[in-house]
């Protein structure tokens, strides 16, 4: 655990907290778990967008952290969340896999969204018992490190990117440009996930504003202050999965699925049903590869959990259309008379038990996407298999933060290539058993070795040591 000195101001998009059957309870992600003993130790708060139409209660139990609702009218979410955030910084940051859609009104909207977020920064570090550490997240607040700095008096400012920073030249086509690295200069401290997403910052600034000298990991303003970009992953908590991998319950749900898929090979996809995940790719490579072999239509399954995301974005739904047809095309052309479908399409979430006894499942699990900040799934399913000895193969993405960590340990693919992909995941299939272990023991020392409470360790340490120019 952190040595903290300071109460914890943590400003994101959204609050850690959702209304289950029982009524509101802390959300159950790393971030929120390897954030609690530091915020009940050093007293914090917890700022973030009220995004439930009966408003959202300022303490839940369980979690020891004042929670401040910043109210958003129905066209200010349009705007900033709906529209500039997911419509237009979401795609340019994942590469432009999409066509990102440029609205000066968006823009605007975001611009103010971020100024109602500082006001209610500002009052509670006013409220403060002490000078408070600010930590601000991802790509919905760029604008705020700045702002807050305008208003903080003294605080130590750091901004963590969850997804990825684009190279340079795809960056500079946004018109707002300059104001957005702008606002995240600032923070004391910016981290992302990777070196190459660090060095895409920093060559952005230094391509844009040219008073500015870059000297290793720092960033010299022209006024003397400095900047520190980091690269630093993000990570789960490791003991949480290895407990889940072997619980009573995870058990009995992989028990009845080891019934249901007696006699195949499953492969895994789990994601979002977003357009980064590579989800239609990889399903057109399972196309392939059932057409080459027959006797692999009896043989293998393929499970997608497809998490239901932003189905308000035009976007998403035209991708659930297109993978719900991808899907009933494999599934009409290879199903044979007396046999399973080959594709198992769950649209839904599913519990953590479910999960885990899913990922126990896989004898290859597909983490394909086109882009990815990180994956926290692979983290999640090299855990738990090691924690239960298996001998699944981890099929990773080389467009993913997650596998700069893994290295070859993870088979990699280039998901565009569909026809490639299909070829691998023909080939992983006879991996030896011994190596596939030795691949999963390596891969879950990496995730046990810097998990999610050493990455907020480091992180509140390194946003400090920013902050005094160190
Ligand atoms: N997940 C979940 N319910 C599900 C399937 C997945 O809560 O039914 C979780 C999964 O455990 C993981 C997260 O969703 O922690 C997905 O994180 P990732 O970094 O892989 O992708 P993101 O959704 O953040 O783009």
């Amino acid at each position: 655990m952190p040595e903290v000195e300071r109460p914890l101001v943590v400003v994101a998009n959204r609050l850690p907290v959702s209304r289950g059957p029982d009524g509101w309870q802390a959300s159950s992600g790393g971030l929120v778990t390897a954030l609690r003993p530091v915020i009940e130790e050093a007293g914090g708060a917890w700022i973030g967008w009220d995004d439930d139409p009966d408003g959202v209660p300022s303490r839940v139990d369980g979690l020891d952290c004042e929670l401040h609702a910043v109210e958003l009218t129905v066209p200010q979410v349009r705007g900033y969340y709906h529209g500039f955030a997911n419509r237009t910084l979401w795609p340019l940051f994942h590469d432009l896999v999409v066509q990102p859609v440029i609205d000066r009104q968006w823009w605007q909207t975001y611009e103010a969204v971020n100024r109602r977020f500082a006001e209610r920064v500002e009052r509670v570090l006013q409220a403060a018992p002490a000078t408070a550490l600010v930590w601000i997240h991802d790509y919905h607040l760029m604008l705020l490190p700045e702002l807050v700095r305008q208003r903080s008096g003294g605080s130590p400012i750091g901004f963590f990117l969850h997804i990825p920073f684009p190279p340079p030249e795809l960056f500079a086509r946004l018109p707002w440009r300059d104001q957005l690295l702008n606002g995240l200069l600032g923070a004391d401290a910016i981290g992302f996930h990777t070196a190459q997403y660090r060095d895409n910052f920093i060559r952005s600034v230094q391509r844009l504003f040219s008073g500015v000298t870059a000297i290793g990991d720092t960033l010299v303003l022209p006024d003397g202050r400095q900047v520190r970009a980091v690269a630093h992953p993000i990570s789960i908590d490791a003991d949480e999965f290895s407990e889940l991998a072997n619980t009573d319950d995870t058990e009995r749900e992989l028990a009845e699925l080891c019934d249901q898929f007696a006699g195949r090979k499953v492969f895994l996809g789990v994601d979002r049903l977003d357009y980064t995940k590579g989800i239609r790719h990889r399903l057109q490579s399972l196309e392939l590869l059932l057409e080459r072999n027959p006797q692999l239509r009896r043989e293998t399954a393929f499970v997608q959990i497809a998490v239901p995301s932003r189905d308000d974005v035009q976007e998403y739904r035209q991708l659930r259309t297109s993978v719900e047809t991808e899907v009933g095309r494999i599934n009409g052309r290879f199903t044979e008379p007396g046999h399973d479908v080959p594709v198992h399409y769950l649209y839904r979430g599913v519990s953590r038990t479910a999960l885990a006894a899913y990922y126990r499942l896989a004898d290859v699990m597909c983490v394909t996407p086109l882009k990815d900040g990180m994956n926290l799934v692979a983290k999640e399913f090299v855990t738990v298999q090691a924690a239960s000895k298996g001998t699944g193969v981890l099929l990773l993405s080389e467009f993913c933060g997650t596998a700069m960590e893994f290295n070859d340990d993870a088979v990699r693919t280039n998901p565009f290539d569909v026809e490639g992909q299909s070829y691998l995941m023909e080939s992983v299939l006879g991996l030896d058993e011994v190596e596939r272990r030795a691949r999963l023991r390596r891969m879950a020392e990496v995730v046990r070795a810097a998990d999610v409470y050493r990455w907020v360790h480091d992180e509140l340490a390194g946003i400090e040591r920013g902050s005094l120019g160190l």
